[in-house]
């Protein structure tokens, strides 16, 4: 038996973190730009790897409102796609899962 009111509170932590970061991270590439040359390179390229990891807590974030949706109508801990039991192991390690094992592959 899936322990929903914990893992729902993890991921409305997990949420809230991830909130934070991406809210860091846009502020960090709205900030103004260095006048120096060789600083500019420098900061485009902070610029790409913030902008990446900005895509991935996005994406992470809409993973955890999906799998917050689920818990809601009671489908959390199915496969989406073929309807099994997502299994608590998988769940343990990846807790916004929409997917078994045998579909996510
Ligand atoms: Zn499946």
């Amino acid at each position: 038996m899936l322990a929903l009111g914990e893992i729902k509170s993890d991921l409305e932590n997990r949420r809230v973190v991830l909130g934070k970061r991406v809210a860091e991270m846009e502020a960090a590439l709205r900030s103004e730009h260095s006048s120096n040359f060789s600083e500019q390179a420098h900061e485009r390229e902070d610029e790409e790897v913030m902008e990446r990891l900005e895509q991935e807590a996005l994406q992470e974030i809409e993973a955890i409102d999906h799998a917050l949706t689920r818990i809601e109508n009671g489908t959390y801990g199915t496969c989406t796609v073929c309807g099994q039991d997502i299994g608590e192991k998988r769940l343990k390690v990846l807790p916004y899962a929409g997917l078994c094992i045998s579909c996510a592959d």
